[in-house]
């Protein structure tokens, strides 16, 4: 059983009131104008929001990535948008940065995400989806810089966030030395260019663009190297997309409770057939299985989140990860539907949140390691087995 303690029942609470004071009114005009909300980073960065598991001697907080998914649920009952927000201030390249980064490169980002920027994460090309080691961004060593090369695509805040934690091919003396994490600033580091923004189905308030290197010059300072070294530096990185995962995850949770809460609401003052349309049956059991999936999905969020403070990586486990991640996301869609379905007519109208929920739900089962590619990882856990999932894979790996 979890049990809040007393911080993190205040911070939930604080959550709640802002999202139901500031956030949710807010939520419909940040949909329609498609425009990043600035002036809910405003908020967020003054209660704190923004940084919050940064430790403390970087400035931040030092809260546990659990007390942070308290607040992302919260806030994404009513805008997923802003609870994106506070995922990535939080998770991801910033837990990468405070966990793997030098000093230097610590003091360049942490200030940045303390005053409100939302660090982008640069992996996805255009050739390399789900595939995503087959990046074809290089990163070629010049003397003391590397040179950038390459385009991203759909990069959440391209344009709008300024530090950005760019993953590419590194070559050296013509040798491949696997993939590299390198930081970058918009507006500081030459050749760093926004591209195309994707008209996005949901979530429309965070741009989705492309991201293009055109020779762009990273100060050797700034390659985020493990030190394992860069063989396997990805892989060590990638530990920190486990907390990216059940950030996005708990995204997913908020937007379908927020959904499931509207509906709960509504078939008690619906009626139909002379009588309140919650009194009917059938309806009766979706609105059961949506509070047990939503429940369910909660608890593997948490007991992720939680695992983070156990483990020696500093991050969530990445099996609890995915697990959580995969039936939070399919949750969101699911209940995000029955609720809809639910309202009726009212639920298709663009004059109440639903079908703006459930466009905004459907993202979790793509962006952040398809559900597909979760249950080839989970499959692969399970199995204790490496499930490789190129054509040669199989000869070529050491399973048997
Ligand atoms: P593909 O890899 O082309 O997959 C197509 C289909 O094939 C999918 O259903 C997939 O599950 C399936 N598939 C592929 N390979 C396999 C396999 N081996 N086994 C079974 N099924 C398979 N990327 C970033 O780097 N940074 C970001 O900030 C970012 N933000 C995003 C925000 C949004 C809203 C979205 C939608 C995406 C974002 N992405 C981001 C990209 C995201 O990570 C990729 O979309 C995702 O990894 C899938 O890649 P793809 O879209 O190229 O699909």
């Amino acid at each position: 059983m979890f049990q809040l303690n007393e911080n993190q029942a205040r911070i939930q609470e604080t959550a709640r009131a802002l999202a139901n004071d500031v956030f949710k009114s807010r939520a419909a005009g940040i949909d329609a104008s498609e425009e990043y909300p600035w002036d809910n980073v405003k908020v967020l960065t003054q209660a704190g929001f923004m940084g919050m598991a940064i430790p403390e001697e970087h400035g931040g907080l030092g809260l546990s990535y659990f007390d942070v998914i308290l607040v992302v649920e919260e806030i994404a009952r009513v805008c997923g948008v802003t609870a994106r927000i506070v995922v990535e201030g939080n998770m991801g390249a910033i837990g990468a940065i405070t966990r793997f980064g030098t000093k230097k490169q610590i003091e360049r980002v942490v200030p940045l995400v303390l005053a409100g920027d939302k660090p982008a994460i640069c992996i996805t090309e255009p050739g390399s989806g789900s595939a995503a080691t087959q990046m074809t961004t290089t990163a070629q060593k010049s003397g003391d810089k590397y040179i950038l090369n390459g385009t991203k695509h759909w990069i959440t805040g391209g344009g709008v966030s300024k530090s950005h934690l760019i993953f590419a091919q590194v070559v050296e003396n013509d040798e491949h030395l696997g993939i590299g994490g390198f930081i970058a600033v918009r507006g500081e580091d030459e050749g760093l260019k926004i591209g195309r923004r994707e008209p996005a189905m949901g979530l429309r308030g965070i741009p989705e663009t492309e991201v293009i290197f055109d020779n762009l010059e990273i100060a050797e300072d700034m390659a985020l190297i493990r030190p394992e070294n860069l063989k396997r530096g990805f892989a060590g990185l990638m530990n920190a997309y486990n907390a990216q995962r059940v950030g996005a995850g708990t995204v997913a949770l908020g937007v379908g409770c927020g959904a499931y809460h509207e509906a709960l609401g509504y078939v008690k003052i619906r009626e139909q057939f002379s009588r309140p349309i919650a009194e009917f049956q059938g309806l009766q059991w979706m609105l059961a299985d949506m509070n047990v999936s939503i429940e369910s999905a909660r608890m593997m969020l948490w007991r992720a989140a939680q695992s983070a403070q156990t483990s020696n990586t500093g991050f969530p486990d990445p099996l609890m990860a995915a697990q959580a991640k995969l039936i939070a996301s399919e949750t969101a869609v699911k209940v995000t539907n029955d609720a809809l379905q639910l309202h009726g007519a009212a639920g298709y109208s663009r004059n109440l949140p639903l079908e703006r929920m459930v466009r905004d739900a459907r993202m979790f089962t793509i962006g952040g390691g398809t559900a597909q590619m979760l249950r080839n990882l989970i499959a692969g856990k399970i199995l204790d087995m490496k499930v490789p999932q190129t054509r040669d894979g199989y000869s070529t790996s050491k399973n048997s």
